[in-house]
């Protein structure tokens, strides 16, 4: 059976036992029509009906993917927006900060997908941005984490590294970006391949691998640099900025907040559970205090690399992106040139901060409060800009973030912290009296420990026995869950459990480790007052919602996974699929589309 019929095959079982569970799922009236129990009522049993309607329906799509569909040019803008280290269980825990024009209009007026994960083993930033946007998992796109070692050179690099692609920025910036180690192609390729160039894919983010995977090898990036406070892109993009670009840099866009404060906007007694503001694993990486107010700028005379720091490490570092992406809106006329453009918009803010002092910070409960305002500014800019029922909005997340340890075993659990460091050293020794003396390591990146391949080839010993040596050593230390060594992992010899699969998943043949490390859940390597990057859920589980195109307000509780947003969104623009996609359409958001086309969306906004 090839590909695409066995595709719909499952589409059309996986459709007929969502049936069920769309009948379970909670469906909203818009905010505001409903005036009395009867109206709800009704209003309940209709929206009910049409969801029925639509699971009825929907098979037939798979059968036919075009036949019905509303020409894609009727939207004229997909949004992607992406929030760094957003955990899935955001709304509820943070729900009385968060205004009506923000991320609950969100949740409350799209369909807000609450079982959402990621199924690859290594949860970080570069690998979670790319399957958004190709579908694929990183043994798919490549992207196999934020860095790895480069077997050849023995030097750790970027996932998004390009030498050949140097920042165009001021004077005097270094560094390069591109999307050269992405081998998948995302849904705003296809659909860019598929118009001829006529579409254009742009996007802005705190974070160069932010800003550059989602749109792959067709799109425009920009990004913000910790060493000017301005939003840079590379010569991959641009032989030079645009002009807008240079003006809105020549207005400094950072520079407003020097020797200002970060203060608090909410109140400790508004039910939201947080921990003290100053706890002992608190970390002040970016010299600001560990308390509020964090001052900017605090001992420099004038604005320099570390307070820039600063400011991408508080909220207003989403500040500057959300500037950028309402003048790139603007200035590039997206949404209104008659075709469909794509914008991806990464808020990064919320990771730096969750890293530095905890998901339970008060620090992060702040984050939260201005991240809620940044999104409520862009939604309604895009609805002043692109127009009633023309824009799609896709609210995802890269990944989400665990508890610190030292807050879950308050509680009971058994979580410390892990040194590699520590690990490295027994490796060595241990490889050294036992086989010979020899630079063994290259050491640790992402989610394990990489032989310097010198070592490997003059070792004396087949690299399947010295997997298994290192791998011994890494058990012996307490808090790890599982090890994997890349021969077993290659050669197909995994154990059949969940874990592995995910392992199996994250694991690409030449940017992955030799021994892959699982930690036990809650345990943390390094020093960070917390992190993420397990195959747990608390790492795994993200927000996904689709709103706005007249999409209706529905809660799904059912299991998806962030692979099959980027297969959706080709269902909607009848492109290909990305070239290694393994995620499956959406039947809520495609059954809608079918809808929206018979009765367009006469909704004021989005
Ligand atoms: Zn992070």
């Amino acid at each position: 059976m090839d590909r695409f019929a066995s595709d719909n095959q499952a589409l059309f079982f996986r459709l007929r036992s969502s049936r069920y569970q769309l009948f379970e799922a909670t469906v909203r009236p818009p905010s505001g029509s409903v005036s009395n129990e009867g109206m709800h009522r009704l209003t309940r049993y209709l929206i009910v009906a049409w969801l029925t309607a639509l699971a009825t329906i929907a098979p037939i799509s798979a059968q036919d993917p075009a036949a019905g569909a509303p020409p894609a040019e009727e939207i004229r803008l997909v949004v992607i927006l992406v929030v760094d280290q957003l955990r899935g269980d955001v709304f509820h825990r943070f729900g009385p900060l968060l205004g009506a024009d923000g991320l609950r209009r969100l949740s409350e007026g799209g369909i807000w997908y609450r079982n959402a994960r990621f199924t690859h083993g290594h949860t970080v930033t570069g690998p979670g941005h790319a399957t958004i946007g190709t579908g694929a998992r990183p043994s798919g796109h490549g992207i196999a984490s934020n860095s790895w070692y480069d077997r050849r050179t023995g030097a750790s690099i970027n996932c998004v590294e390009d030498a050949a692609s140097p920042i165009l920025g001021t004077a005097g910036e270094t560094g390069n970006g591109s999307p050269a180690n992405l081998t998948a192609s995302t849904f705003s390729d296809e659909w860019i391949l598929a118009t001829g160039g006529r579409a254009r894919a742009f996007s802005v983010s705190g974070k160069d691998r932010g800003a550059i995977l989602p749109v792959g090898k067709t799109g425009k990036a920009f990004w913000y640099s910790t060493a000017s406070g301005r939003l840079v892109s590379s010569t991959y993009y641009y032989k030079q900025l645009p002009a807008w670009v240079v003006e809105f840099n020549n207005r400094k866009p950072s520079d407003r907040y020097f020797k200002k404060s970060w203060e608090r906007g909410t109140k400790d007694d508004d039910g939201i559970i947080t921990g003290r503001d100053d706890r002992s694993f608190e970390k002040d990486i970016h010299l600001f205090g560990k308390s509020f107010p964090h001052l900017f700028g605090k001992d420099l005379q004038k604005p320099e690399g570390k307070f820039y720091e600063q400011v991408a490490s508080s909220p207003f570092g989403d500040e500057v992106i959300t500037d950028f992406a309402l003048e790139l809106l603007d200035k590039e006329e997206l949404g209104r040139r008659g075709t469909m453009d794509i914008l991806s918009v990464s808020l990064s803010s919320n990771d730096i901060v969750g890293h530095n002092f905890g998901p339970e910070s008060v620090e992060a409960k702040e984050v939260t409060y201005h991240l809620d305002r940044q999104v409520a500014r862009l939604l309604t800019k895009l609805d002043s800009s692109v127009g009633p029922g023309r824009c799609l909005v896709v609210l995802a997340a890269d990944h989400g973030v665990g508890f610190s340890p030292e807050v879950v075993s308050d509680r009971g659990y058994e979580a410390k912290r892990v040194d590699n460091a520590d690990i490295l050293k027994k490796i060595n020794r241990r490889l050294n009296f036992s086989i010979r003396y020899l630079d063994w390591s290259l050491g640790f990146s992402g989610p394990g420990y990489f032989f310097d391949p010198e070592a490997l080839q003059f070792g004396g010993r087949p690299a399947a026995e010295l997997e298994v040596a290192v791998a011994g050593v890494i058990q012996g230390f307490a808090g790890i869950e599982a090890v994997f060594t890349r021969t077993d992992i290659l050669g197909g010899k995994l154990p059949d459990t969940e874990l592995a699969r995910k392992v199996r998943a994250a694991f690409h043949p030449t940017r992955s480790p030799d021994v892959y490390v699982v930690l036990k859940p809650f345990w943390l390597e390094g020093t960070s007052a917390a992190s993420h990057g397990s195959p747990y859920d608390y790492d795994a589980h993200v927000p996904v919602i689709f709103f706005g195109a007249g999409l209706p307000a529905a809660e799904v509780t059912r299991s998806i996974d962030v692979t099959d947003i980027a297969p959706t969104m080709s269902a909607i623009l009848r492109t290909s699929p990305p070239s290694s996609s393994v995620g499956a359409v959406l039947p809520e958001v495609m059954g809608a589309i079918r809808a929206r086309a018979k009765t367009p969306p006469r909704r004021q906004g989005l």
